[in-house]
Order: C-alpha cells, then sequence, then structure tokens
C-alpha cells in the first residue's frame, strides 16, 4: 500500500513509498484511509516537531471506511464510515475519568506519537473510531480537527444563546466552523477576515481586522464581544482582545503568527476578562459533532491526490489559499 512517509524532518524529505499493510491488533480497527484534512499541526509534524516513530507517516485528521476488526471490537463492522478522534489516551488517569482524553496523562496526539492517517491503510484503537452519517467526505474528514477545535473551545467559553462572539481567522480551517457552530448554538457572530464568502457559513457581519475594534464598537452598541475566537496569535492579539467586553473570554487554540504577547493586567480586572486555552476536543464531543455534521458545511480551497502531499502542505501557508487544503487518498 501506498503511505506519505518522511525519514528525516523537512518537507523536502516527504515521500510516498510502498510500505506492508499495517494488521490491527484484537482491540484495533482497519481502516481504508478515504480523506484526510491538511492543518498546521502537519506542516510541524514534517518540517520541525519531534515524532516517532521513524521513518515517519503524518496527517492528524482523517476519515474513511472499516475493512477489518479485531477480535474485541464488537461496535463497528467493515463497510461503517467512520472519523478517527486523534488523540491516543490510557482511559485510566484523572483527565480521562473526567471525559478530557485531549489532556490524558499519558497521552499524545496520533501522528505526533504514533504514525499518522496519511496512508492507504491505518490501523487504529477502536476506541478511537466514531460513526459518521452520509456526508460529503471532505466535511467528514474536516471533523476531527479543524471542527472539533473549534467547538471544544466555544463550549469551553460556555457559550450562550444571544451572545456575541467574534471569530479572527473565520475563512480558516477551525474559523469555519467556529461560525456555523456558534450560530448553531445561537449566538450573533461577528467573522473577522477579508473574504466575504463567510456569510455564506451563517456569519452575521464580516469585518476586516484593521477595522474590527471599531466595526465591533459599532455593531454591538460599545458592549463588545462575550466570546473571542483567535487562534492567530501575536499580530492580532492587540486587536482581539481590544474587543473583548466586559465579562467576556478571550479565547486561542494556536498561534499561527506568533505566541509572544504583552498582557494588560489592568486591562483583565477592570473588565474582568477571561483569557483561555483550548486544545482539540474530547469524545463525547466529537460524538456530538458527528451527529450534527449533516448541518455543517466546508469551503475547500483544493483538493490534492496522496502523491501530491507535499504541495498541499505547501498550499497551506500560501497566500493565494481560499478555504481548507485536503488530501484525498483513497475510493
Ligand atoms: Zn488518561
Amino acid at each position: 500500500m501506498k503511505a506519505v512517509q518522511f525519514q528525516e524532518s523537512g518537507l523536502s524529505n516527504l515521500r510516498v513509498v510502498e510500505v506492508e499493510r499495517p494488521r490491527p491488533g484484537s482491540h484495533d480497527v482497519l481502516l481504508q484511509v478515504v480523506e484526510a484534512g491538511v492543518n498546521p499541526i502537519d506542516y510541524y509534524v514534517v518540517s520541525s516537531l519531534n515524532v516517532r516513530p521513524m521513518p515517519h507517516v503524518p496527517g492528524a485528521e482523517f476519515a474513511g471506511v472499516v475493512v477489518e476488526v479485531g477480535d474485541h471490537v464488537s461496535d463497528f463492522k467493515p463497510g461503517d464510515r467512520v472519523v478517527v478522534y486523534n488523540r491516543v489516551f490510557d482511559g485510566s488517569c484523572d483527565m480521562c475519568l473526567s471525559s478530557m482524553e485531549h489532556l490524558c496523562r499519558n497521552g499524545g496526539i496520533m501522528s505526533v506519537v504514533t504514525n499518522g492517517g496519511w496512508a492507504e491503510y491505518v490501523a487504529v484503537p477502536g476506541k478511537n473510531l466514531v460513526k459518521i452519517p452520509g456526508i460529503g467526505w471532505e466535511t467528514a474528514a474536516s471533523l476531527p480537527v479543524s471542527a472539533l477545535t473549534a467547538y471544544h473551545a466555544l463550549m469551553s467559553a460556555g457559550l450562550r444563546p444571544g451572545n456575541v462572539v467574534v471569530v479572527f481567522g473565520a475563512s480558516g480551517n477551525t474559523g469555519q466552523f467556529a461560525v456555523q457552530l456558534a450560530k448553531m448554538m445561537g449566538a450573533e457572530v461577528i467573522a473577522v477576515t477579508g473574504k466575504d464568502w463567510v456569510r455564506e457559513l451563517g456569519a452575521d457581519y464580516v469585518v476586516a481586522v484593521n477595522e474590527a475594534v471599531g466595526e465591533v464598537g459599532k455593531l454591538t452598541g460599545g458592549r463588545m464581544a462575550d466570546v473571542v475566537i483567535d487562534p492567530l496569535g501575536q499580530e492580532t492579539w492587540a486587536t482581539s482582545i481590544g474587543v473583548v467586553g466586559r465579562r467576556g473570554k478571550w479565547i486561542t487554540f494556536g498561534q499561527l503568527t506568533g505566541g509572544e504577547v504583552t498582557l494588560s493586567i489592568p486591562r483583565l480586572y477592570s473588565s474582568e476578562v477571561w483569557v483561555m486555552g483550548s486544545t482539540g476536543g474530547t469524545r463525547k464531543e466529537l460524538n456530538e459533532l458527528a451527529k450534527l455534521s449533516h448541518k455543517l458545511k466546508v469551503r475547500v480551497d483544493k483538493e490534492y491526490g496522496i502523491d501530491d502531499a507535499r504541495s498541499a502542505l505547501d498550499r497551506l501557508f500560501s497566500k493565494q489559499r481560499n478555504g481548507r487544503v485536503m488530501l484525498r487518498i483513497g475510493m
């Protein structure tokens, strides 16, 4: 079978190779991978992170069809369409016992601490699978990272109907889903992006980043936002913290433009602002997302074949990118 693999870090070392098809253990499922989402984590896995094993297969976000199940797997059968919850977790630590598998004390991210899903077949533990309805593969392959990250952040922020949510990077991988999910949860959504098509995802307003503070002020009558999502980091920090209202929550799960910022402590306590971190999501949340996934859309910039995985990673940080980059692997 074909797999995308590298022996040493670096995009130029990425190859498509022939390897043996994995054999599932008794608690595992063999999956034929159909589609993968391309995310910043995949870029970091290939270019800089300390990953194992080596040689290594990247791919943190993927969906496919069950081909074979181990003796102890009873919830799945060949032909089931599934997405993969991409956390390795022991199920026994205090985090796992409170359904926070993504924070498992003995865990990690699939594709970082194990091989990932950019291969025609992958063996994964049955407990990591979530069944999906008859949705498009590009939506399916956006659930485990993009949509789940957005959903968990909104849940963590305790979003309530009627809240004003401002989403920075609204046309990005997670931003697209933050907009849609916040709308479904009854919020009023202000999308910060130069891409007007975000309105098609349900954004009530689309504003440019350099006008965000003034526009959010106007749109909210000076009250500003209840929840601000900003995965962009350094470049947008001053603006995004500037649009948080009283008792509002600023929440991040990324640092695409850098991770060091200056925080004004008086700004925090005088308005009782919460600054929060979020990473991935829980298995329960991925199950919930799968159930509502028929209502989700994804704007795809370009879908590449498995042989063009390197071009797909190059495209991820291209200024011309206008939507998600996907990798079609099988069927
Ligand atoms: Zn654990």
